[in-house]
């Protein structure tokens, strides 16, 4: 049996991380055909739009994408291209788990850090409504409706009912009464329906607080999108940093699998970037198709590595490079 996977290394370290993913999915011995989409910030500006239709049609054949990063133009240019294809391929939850990893070294080296992000990932301020009302004022619209607050909180607590003990709803209803007041009443919804997982509620600012001050404490966090972003790097950052988060973009039919990391135009092309956030992506893959043991062989080889502190690198304190990162977890998937 072999499955179709659309990968999009991307800009910048994309095609490095990639690269060291594919060596290590393929070395699990889970046989994916991989359509390699050339996505890259150049690829879309001679293109002229954001999803070029040879990626779409790539990903609308496979239904599955591993993705690395693409470079988005701040305050001007072409709009975000992962943006356009959370909306376009509905990919409503944004999933980030984040775990200490054992041997990196972080402020929270005596804490078990084991919390899963949900984030909604099609509307809120990412809607990119936005407009000049009169000359320099400008107005940028948060769009929430009950259709994906229900769905993301859903996913959430879905999730949580698989061996999860608590969700905690962010928001900052106390300001934003309507928007996030209807994001909030959607989760104690769905919170009814799940009396045997917690429910708990925190202001987002309180939340960016306790994620600091007591992080173990967190189980699996429900967001709208902004909030969600904003949550999921500071989370990133109790574990050791943007280069060991995965992530998944999860829609019904549709499911598309990057790191939290951006394209790190500082070391690009240096074979020094850290392809753990994009391999512990293909992982969360694997089991999304059915490859669990396979999903938990690699996940397993990569937490050696870093348990042997060997070969790990530069942004986690180590020496070694990408490719020597990846012979070290293809070493220990062949144990
Ligand atoms: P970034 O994540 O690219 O880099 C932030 C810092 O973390 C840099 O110092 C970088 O060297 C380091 N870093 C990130 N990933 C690493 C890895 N795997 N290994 C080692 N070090 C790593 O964030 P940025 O600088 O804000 O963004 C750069 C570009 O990436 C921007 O154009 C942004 O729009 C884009 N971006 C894309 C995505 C995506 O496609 N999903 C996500 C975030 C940012």
């Amino acid at each position: 049996m072999s499955y179709s996977v659309t990968l999009i290394p991307g800009d910048g370290i994309g095609p490095e991380v990639a690269d060291a993913t594919v060596r290590a999915v393929d070395a699990t011995g889970v046989k994916i055909d991989w359509e390699r989409a050339e996505l890259t910030a150049e690829v879309i500006m001679k293109a002229g739009q954001v999803l070029p239709p040879h990626v779409l049609e790539s990903l609308e054949r496979t239904h599955i994408g591993l993705k690395g990063p693409v470079a988005t133009p701040v305050g001007g240019g072409f709009p975000s291209v992962n943006v356009a294809l959370r909306k376009k391929m509905d990919l409503y939850a944004n999933v980030r788990p984040v775990q200490t990893l054992p041997g990196v070294k972080t402020r929270y080296m005596d804490v078990n850090i084991d919390m899963v992000i949900f984030r909604e990932n099609t509307e809120d301020v990412y809607s990119g409504l936005e407009h000049e009302v009169i000359k320099d004022v400008v107005e940028s619209l948060k769009i929430i409706t009950r259709y994906a607050s229900i769905r993301i909180a859903r996913a959430a607590f879905d999730f949580a009912n698989l061996g999860r003990k608590k969700v905690t709803a962010v928001h900052k209803a106390n300001i934003m009464k309507l928007s996030d007041g209807l994001f909030l009443r959607c989760c104690r919804e769905v919170a009814s329906e799940f009396p045997q997982i917690e429910y708990k509620e925190l202001i987002v600012d309180n939340a960016a607080m306790q994620l600091v001050m007591r992080p173990e404490t967190f189980d699996v966090l429900l967001l709208p999108n902004l909030y969600g972003d904003i949550v999921s790097d500071l989370a990133a950052g109790l574990v050791g940093g943007l280069g060991i988060v995965p992530g998944a973009n999860l829609g019904e039919t549709n499911a598309v699998f990057e790191a939290v990391h951006g394209s790190a135009p500082d070391i690009a092309g240096r074979g020094i970037a850290n392809p753990t956030a994009l391999m512990l992506s293909s992982a969360m893959m694997l089991k999304h198709i059915g490859e669990k043991e396979a999903a938990i062989r690699l996940q397993t080889a990569i937490r050696a590595v870093y348990a042997e502190a060997k070969h790990t690198t530069s942004d986690v304190g180590g020496t070694a490079t990408t490719s020597q990162f990846t012979d070290a977890v293809i070493n220990k998937l062949a144990l």
